[in-house]
């Protein structure tokens, strides 16, 4: 018997060692340590046996037991660490390979040309101010001398969500909203940017979502001078530094006097183009000195302070200094337009 376990544990040993994976190593543990294997028929059989040679017998099935279970431990663990170092090995990053090019985008130029305008008001002393696209007719018409049966008004038709409820046509609702809020009627300057709509028909310049950016300056001893020197800063900003800008006699409800400023074109030296039309001059914005009666309506004494205002349609001041023909390229997301502003790979 002492024999017979010898042979199995040489076997097993042998076979052991021929294993190459987990599945192997179970097999070959069934098959030398099992319930049906030979060493189990053989403990089996050891009921016969004398004392002393269940003895002798007894320690040598220990023995072969012992054995053959580390054989199968220790292949099974140099199984698993192979496994795992060749794991290691395949996945080893090659840190010099070139890396993929990673596209990174940009802000859209909208945005550019608003934050470009808030960082040259937020220099000279402007708070930047937000307000609701959806605001009364109070706010954007009647407050700012547009009573409800006002021709201008047809200019500005928007979208009405009650009867006085609607999508603001312009920022100035601003003006009145920032003069209500001024509850202790000191002087002010701000900017408001934001989304207006009107009801137009959209084509190549007119769209029915587009957006502002309201100025406005309240205060003592403020005069058109004011206006015209703040304007001419912009202008130069915008557009360069050789820039000057001319007033054109307008009309708008809520300011008194208004105008039209027309910056000199900085496409043809004023020599006439197509972008200024033969003229040499550019319309850029509509502005005044705020009227009497819009002062008036927000609490303000029209004999104590004064205010201007202006407004400037930031895709007209994308489509300049980018040189946009369609105002709709801003709204359709389309990727080869938008690649233009790019900052390409980095
Ligand atoms: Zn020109």
């Amino acid at each position: 018997m002492i024999e017979s376990f010898e042979k199995i544990k040489n076997e097993a040993l042998a076979e052991i060692n021929e294993c190459t994976d987990e599945v192997m190593v179970n097999n070959a543990k069934s098959k030398y340590l099992g319930k049906k294997s030979e060493f189990s028929s053989l403990m089996a059989g050891m009921g016969q046996l004398s004392n002393e040679e269940k003895r002798e017998v007894g320690a040598k099935s220990n023995e072969v037991r012992t054995v053959i279970s580390e054989a199968l431990d220790s292949k099974l663990k140099s199984i698993k660490d192979e496994a795992l170092n060749r794991k290691l090995e395949e996945d080893k990053i090659d840190l010099t390979l070139p890396s993929k090019k990673r596209h990174r985008g940009t802000k859209h130029p909208l945005t550019m040309v608003r934050e470009e305008i808030e960082d040259l008001f937020v220099s000279m002393g402007y708070d930047v101010v937000d307000g609701p696209e959806v605001d009364s007719d109070m706010n954007c018409f009647e407050m700012l001398n547009l009573p409800k049966s006002h021709p201008a008004r047809d200019a500005q038709d928007s979208f009405y969500i009650t009867e006085e409820m609607l999508l603001r046509p312009h920022t100035s609702s601003m003006q009145v909203r920032s003069m209500l809020e001024n509850v202790e009627k000191k002087p002010f300057k701000l900017i408001c940017p934001g989304k207006t709509y009107r009801r137009d028909d959209d084509d190549a310049t007119h769209s029915h979502q587009f957006s502002q950016i309201e100025g406005l300056v309240v205060g003592e001893n403020i005069s058109l001078s004011d206006l015209k020197g703040t304007l001419e800063l912009f202008a130069k900003k915008m557009f360069g530094k050789d820039r000057e800008i001319r007033f054109r006699a307008s009309y708008f409800p809520f300011t008194e006097p208004s105008y039209e400023v027309d910056v000199s074109c900085f496409s043809c030296g004023q020599k006439g183009c197509n972008i200024c039309k033969g003229t040499g001059w550019i319309e850029i914005l509509g502005c005044g000195m705020v009227h009497p009666n819009v002062l008036r309506n927000c609490g303000f004494d029209p004999e104590k302070y004064q205010g201007f205002a202006f407004g400037v349609g930031i895709e007209r001041v994308a489509m300049l200094k980018y040189g946009v023909s369609d105002i709709r390229n801003f709204y359709t997301n389309d990727y080869r337009f938008l690649n233009n502003f790019d900052r390409k790979e980095m």
